[in-house]
This record gives structure tokens, sequence and C-alpha cells, in this order.
């Protein structure tokens, strides 16, 4: 992907994630959401998808500040974003395991305990 995104929205989402960055040392190029491939016609009479295939469409969908969103992928993207949204999804199930682990630890823990 190219340059940087400019503007005050940028700078403040920038802001927020390295501020998360310095606190918990984790990856920064992950990427959430997942089935980035959708197919839809486009609603014109003459074109191919009226009667046969649709085009294929790519978005990346998310959670921002409790709303479900959905982005257009451009087509040269594709390969980039699956892959960082791969690695996405991989991190937050180690890290639901570690937090798994962690709290059965602590009941190993509490039930190993000297009265
Ligand atoms: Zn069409």
């Amino acid at each position: 992907m190219n340059a940087e995104p400019k503007g005050p929205e940028a700078a403040r989402l920038r802001q927020r994630k390295f501020s998360l960055l310095r606190q918990f040392h984790f990856p920064e190029d992950l990427l959430p959401g997942s089935r980035p491939l959708t197919h839809r016609r486009c609603g014109k009479p003459t074109c191919h998808c009226a009667s046969g295939e649709s085009h294929p469409v790519w978005h990346l969908s998310f959670m921002a500040e409790g709303k479900h969103r959905v982005e257009r992928i451009p087509e040269d993207w594709v390969d980039e974003v699956r892959r960082r949204a791969q690695a996405g999804r991989a991190y937050q199930d180690a890290l639901r395991e570690v937090l798994t682990a962690n709290a059965e630890l602590l009941a190993l823990r509490r039930k190993q305990r000297p009265r």
C-alpha cells in the first residue's frame, strides 16, 4: 500500500494506535475482519452480471466505536489486506488462548493454595 493517510482523523488514529503499541508491544500491521470477498450485481440490465456471474467486490469489515463498518478494498491491495487480516485473527486467537490459560492457572493456584 502506498502513502500513509493524512489529516486530523488520521493523526488521531495514529496517536491512539501508537499509545497502545507502546503499552502492549503487539505487531502494528494487523488488521481485523474476515471474509473479504463478496459478489454483487451492478444493476445495469445489459451487463453480464444480470444473467451470469456477478462482480467480485473486496471489503474490509470491522467494528469501530461500536459500529459495524465496511470499507471497499482496491483490488491491488487484496493480497496484502488478506495477509494482514489472517495475521490479525491468528494474533487474536493466540491472545484469547493466553488469557484463558491465565484464568485456568489462576483457578488451579486457588485450588492448590494451602489452607
Ligand atoms: Zn454488472
